[in-house]
């Protein structure tokens, strides 16, 4: 079994999200592929699908762990009408302050929540001083302050930016916290960040650390999303995190798990004859069907390739970048994984 097989996770959850674009000008309104790399870096981290993930040193690599979260832009709005996922809404307010609610109340120049019980809402705006962004855990707030809240200027990968939070791991870490994630420098070296596969790290990370550097008796995990390391330099959960956010989701936002609003509804493939393997694949993909039009989507729900398939072949998916993708047979949608 390849390392990315051992890793996948069976139970795979689709989160739909919808992204507010929050702007005052031209920079703050950020392009839709800012917003689509985004979700691929979730995608990837949440699945530990990164390509940085081989930077893991042998003594973390046996506590690295997949989530089995697939996030996705919402396919419909409010009212059921096909939808970007993609919420721009022009504000008055230049720059917002960091911890503050307003970017979330349409009466102080924000936008309001989305159902936050059946969406995660992500704010991107421009958040003064010097925060990144910040995460509601479940059950800290009212209901309509519930989501995540991102600086434009680290959502996305953004390799022109100077900046070392340039590749979306701000919105890795608070997705963390978004679903009950602690910082792994929680108390210090009495480790209160819930889980014992985190070694106790007695402050912060910043910058991008030797990775043998030592605290509290033990190497420290600098790596870890929930540290405060550079982008490049943060590169994994643990098991026991990414169970801490599957319980998470399962009994605090269960309603995320099990809402369709990706309009994703898949089938199952062992209720069927066809069958789609190796999955997760990097090149070949072999598919069990008889004279049907395939077509392949993505997560945004665009059709990146179609094939005819006579007679049980496969199709070369190593252009595709890294990801979950989807497959239309006979109106029959099924998932797989790109890496
Ligand atoms: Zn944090």
């Amino acid at each position: 079994m390849n390392p990315v097989q051992s890793l996948l996770n069976q139970d795979n959850y689709i989160i739909p999200v919808v992204v507010h674009v929050l702007y005052n000008n031209d920079d703050q309104n950020i392009s839709n592929d800012r917003i689509y790399s985004q979700i691929e870096t979730l995608n990837n981290d949440y699945n530990a699908l990164n390509a940085d993930l081989e930077n893991v040193p042998s003594n973390f690599i046996n506590v690295v762990g997949n989530v089995g979260l697939t996030f996705c832009l919402v396919q419909s709005d409010l009212n059921g009408n096909p939808f970007s996922g993609i919420n721009r809404v022009f504000t008055n307010v230049n720059s917002f302050q960091g911890f503050s609610d307003d970017m979330k109340d349409s009466d102080q120049g924000g936008v309001d929540a989305w159902d936050t019980n059946n969406y995660l809402n992500i704010w991107v705006c421009n958040l003064s001083g010097n925060t990144l962004g910040f995460a509601t855990m479940p059950g800290s707030v009212d209901q309509e302050l519930d989501g995540v809240v991102i600086d434009y200027e680290y959502f996305g990968v953004n390799l022109n930016a100077t900046n070392p939070y340039n590749l979306g791991r701000t919105a890795t870490h608070e997705v963390g916290h978004f679903f009950n994630l602690e910082h792994t420098f929680y108390g210090s070296c009495n480790d209160l960040d819930g889980c014992d596969d985190t070694p106790e790290i007695s402050s912060p990370t910043y910058g991008c650390p030797d990775i043998t550097q030592e605290s509290c008796q033990s190497i420290n995990m600098t790596m870890n999303y929930m540290d405060y390391a550079n982008d490049a330099c943060m590169y994994m959960f643990t098991i026991c995190q990414a169970e801490i956010m599957i319980d998470a989701l399962l009994t605090l936002r269960p309603n995320l798990a099990t809402n369709s609003g990706c309009d994703v509804s898949l089938s199952d493939l062992k209720q069927s004859n066809i069958e789609i393997y190796p999955n997760p694949v990097s090149d070949l993909l072999f598919i069990k069907t008889q004279n049907q039009m395939v077509l392949f989507f993505d997560i945004y729900g665009r059709n990146v390739l179609s094939k005819y398939f006579y007679n049980n072949s496969s199709v070369d998916v190593s252009s595709l970048r890294a990801g979950t993708y989807f497959v239309s047979i006979n109106n029959q949608l099924y998932q797989f994984i790109k890496y």
